[in-house]
């Protein structure tokens, strides 16, 4: 099975490119009227291509090439070596290295000047160039075996549609799941877990299942409409999923003592010595704890508030008070949780009236701090403790929580604690996507 990938700019943040340079080892490189189809000319050296008028151009070496121009899409491919395509910086951040794929490149007019990249290739193939960069080649065989399963299904069916862009999955964490080329020499470890799980993907219904995942659970994961809004029309909450929903990752699965913020809590203030009480309390992740001072707060948080207002996709989940002023902050107040303990709804009480903050990303977003070194909080499973000063106004806010991530589907941490106790991957795949069918393609 082979599928298209989309590659986005060397920032990562669009499929839109101005042009793009492309060679190969040995110079040769292949145009053709299809992949794997019929050649229509060859090069020797490598080639610009950009976008004049709504057209592409090719350049070989400086010079144009006329009578090459085309109103759609081209297709280059190498002679069995990779394609080298320059400035895409995919080698850990070195900007001289050139990104490596092995496939053919389709370079297709997106607008009047700017044109769009992409790569189609076995999605074995791809699989080598994104399971290392999603889970480290240390964990547990079987907790990589499970990561490769949900990668490959997440290409199938990733969470933003692709289609309008005539790819499956885009190569941006920032959007899908990073897929870096192949650049780099690939651990055995991973390669193994690739090989192992060959062409598996886990299906409900016959398709492929929407396979988010995400690092650390803190000992509960989370319902999909309790994280996600609707991937096409943006409504919170969505629909749920079926198989995205919220399981225990320990032993009082049986007996769910708690719910709401008594259960984060409960999670939270477990002994931090006891390191199995549940899959993922192994990792440093499984909780944290950060201070803000008052003056770290109001130097910073309505500076963040307004900048993710300013998201077109943030700006329904934050709701300003009549006076639309962002006072002196008196209490952060949690207004709604999941039953698994994830704040939805946070209230934030200030002088001019309360600022109310939706969604788990959003309100992690809000807490964003240069000064206290936080680029948002790890998870939105929090509680709140308020120090106040001598005349009643706030001193320091403490915000604890366990998790990171959105914990929605399959957690890495916990993969690695299921599969230290024993599991194999299918059965922690069965306990993270339950009701999803293990199918090959
Ligand atoms: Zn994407």
């Amino acid at each position: 099975m082979q599928i298209w990938i989309g590659l986005t700019n060397k920032e990562l943040t669009s499929l839109d490119h101005r042009s793009v340079t492309i060679k190969s080892r040995s110079g040769q490189l292949r145009l053709l009227d299809k992949p794997g189809g019929a050649l229509v000319h060859s090069f020797d050296g490598p080639i610009t291509v950009y976008v004049f008028d709504g057209k592409l151009k090719i350049s070989d070496k400086g010079r144009p090439i006329v009578g090459l121009s085309s109103e759609s899409a081209i297709f280059i491919a190498a002679q069995s070596e990779p394609i080298l395509v320059a400035d895409l910086c995919r080698a850990g951040g070195q900007d001289s290295v050139d990104a490596a794929y092995l496939g053919t490149l389709r370079i297709a007019v997106r607008s009047q000047d700017k044109l769009g990249l992409s790569l189609f290739c076995p999605i074995e193939t791809y699989m080598r160039g994104v399971l290392e960069s999603e889970m480290p080649a240390s964990y547990h065989p079987e907790a990589l075996k499970c990561q490769a399963v949900a990668a490959r299904t997440y290409a199938l069916n990733p969470r933003i549609d692709h289609g309008p862009d005539k790819v499956s999955v885009c190569d941006s964490y920032l959007c899908c799941q990073y897929f870096s080329g192949l650049n780099k020499h690939i651990d055995p470890r991973i390669e193994d877990a690739i090989q192992k799980t060959s062409l598996k993907i886990l299906t409900y219904q016959q398709k492929p299942i929407l396979a988010l995942f995400s690092a650390c659970a803190g000992g509960v994961t989370e319902d999909f409409q309790n994280c996600f809004s609707d991937p096409i029309s943006n409504a919170f909450p969505p629909a749920p999923i079926a198989y995205l929903k919220s399981v225990f990752e320990g032993q009082f699965a049986q007996d769910p003592p708690l719910s709401h913020e008594a259960l984060i809590r409960y999670l939270y203030s477990r002994d931090a010595e006891d390191k199995t009480f549940s899959a993922d309390a192994w990792n440093a992740k499984f909780r944290f704890k950060h201070v803000f001072t008052a003056n770290q707060l109001e130097g910073q948080m309505h500076f963040q508030i307004e900048k993710l207002r300013r998201i077109k996709d943030n700006a329904p989940f934050i709701v300003a008070p009549a006076s639309n002023a962002f006072g002196l902050i008196k209490k952060f107040e949690p207004l709604k949780r999941s039953a698994a303990g994830t704040l939805i709804e946070l209230g934030i009480h200030t002088s001019k009236g309360t600022w109310i903050i939706k969604k788990e990303l959003v309100i992690r977003s809000v807490f964003a701090n240069p000064q206290a070194r936080i680029k948002r909080l790890p998870s939105a499973k929090i509680f709140f403790e308020h120090r106040m000063d001598l005349n009643g106004l706030l001193a320091e806010l403490s915000v604890m929580g366990t998790g990171s991530g959105h914990g929605v589907g399959l957690q890495q941490i916990g993969a690695h604690g299921h599969a230290k106790n024993g599991l194999k991957y299918e059965a922690i795949l069965r306990h993270y996507y339950p009701g999803a069918t293990l199918s090959s393609l």
